[in-house]
């Protein structure tokens, strides 16, 4: 943790400001230590230079293992391709002058995939997830300069109302116990005027079947699933095939992704998470609304291949501080 984070760090508490105890540091950044709350005396530990505001990782113990097990995959500068970028550019609508200077919130960090395009493009991006992917992030980008990592469940944050200038969670906020109730929840983190972009799974006849499979994945051990998606790999090329690729592909959603890696986990990842909800782009719009965002956008995908996916972005309104 660097010591930059502390000013914009909170009790999740009580919402007052917290002092730092270092036990070990390296090149100026506390490793090991104690964040401590002087008015509710609660104590929040660092540990592997990540601040650590949850004990366990409750729902999502499945990202925990995915992000550490396939920790390089989809991080743009370990393979030397632009996908990450790509994929961040078309769903948020940024480009690299959107987050220069900014402070960006990322909601769901995982391995830090976008944190790493985020904090490349100059913003300087604190990234939180529930789950120990912290410690992925934090091997893949927790040592850049403009980078923090914090453990932290997105209902209960710990910092002030108000705080970024930009907010975006990507393929998160539908894996946690209530999608809405999660939106509402980050939203008073923005500050007026500041921009917040979310990707969702939207409702549709394409995961049909996997609704059905995932009746059975998310209840065995995931281990087990890590070594069934494996399968994913292989079975690639008779997806491909015509009619019996078309009904494989139909009776057993697995990832298309021409990487065998990212296609495995993009397959685990399907099958494993204990939430994953999907919602309408109207229900989300209303959403925008009722927080009091303008300049709601959606991107032209989202209204063509609306059964896929629901991306969305808004401008907060309000005062600025
Ligand atoms: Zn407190």
């Amino acid at each position: 943790m660097k010591h930059r984070l502390l000013p914009i760090l909170v009790c999740p508490d009580c919402k007052k400001s917290l002092s730092l105890e270092t036990v070990s540091e390296v090149q100026g950044e506390c490793i090991e230590g104690t964040l401590s709350c002087h008015t509710c005396q609660s104590r929040y530990p660092i540990r592997k230079g990540v601040p650590r505001f949850v004990q366990m990782d409750e729902y999502v113990d499945t990202f925990s293992f995915e992000w550490n097990r396939f920790h390089d995959v989809q991080i743009d500068i370990l393979n030397a391709t632009d996908r990450s970028e790509k994929t961040f550019q078309g769903q948020t609508g940024w480009t690299p002058s959107d987050l220069a200077g900014k402070r960006v919130l990322d909601v769901g960090i995982g391995a830090g995939r976008f944190a790493e395009v985020a904090s490349r493009w100059g913003g300087e991006v604190v990234g939180v997830d529930l789950s120990f992917a912290v410690d992925a992030a934090y091997g893949n980008v927790g040592k850049r300069e403009n980078v923090h990592i914090v453990q932290a469940d997105l209902f209960r944050l710990p910092f002030a109302e108000r705080t970024f200038d930009a907010m975006y969670s990507l393929g998160v906020l539908h894996h946690t116990p209530d999608t809405k109730k999660a939106f509402d929840a980050v939203v008073p983190y923005l500050r007026p005027g500041g921009e917040f972009a979310v990707f969702l799974y939207a409702y549709g006849h394409y995961s049909y079947f996997s609704d059905l499979w995932r009746k059975v994945t998310t209840r065995v051990p995931f281990k087990i699933i890590y070594y069934l998606t494996s399968l994913s790999i292989p079975l690639y090329y008779p997806y491909k095939l015509p009619f019996v690729g078309l009904a494989l592909r139909l009776l057993f959603p697995m990832s298309q992704h021409p990487d065998p890696r990212w296609r495995w986990l993009d397959t685990f990842d399907w099958y494993t998470p204990k939430y994953q909800h999907k919602h309408t782009w109207p229900e989300v719009y209303g959403w925008y609304l009722e927080k009091g965002f303008e300049n709601i956008r959606l991107n032209q995908e989202t209204i063509e291949q609306s059964l896929l996916h629901i991306n969305m972005v808004g401008t907060k309104t309000g005062n600025r501080l």
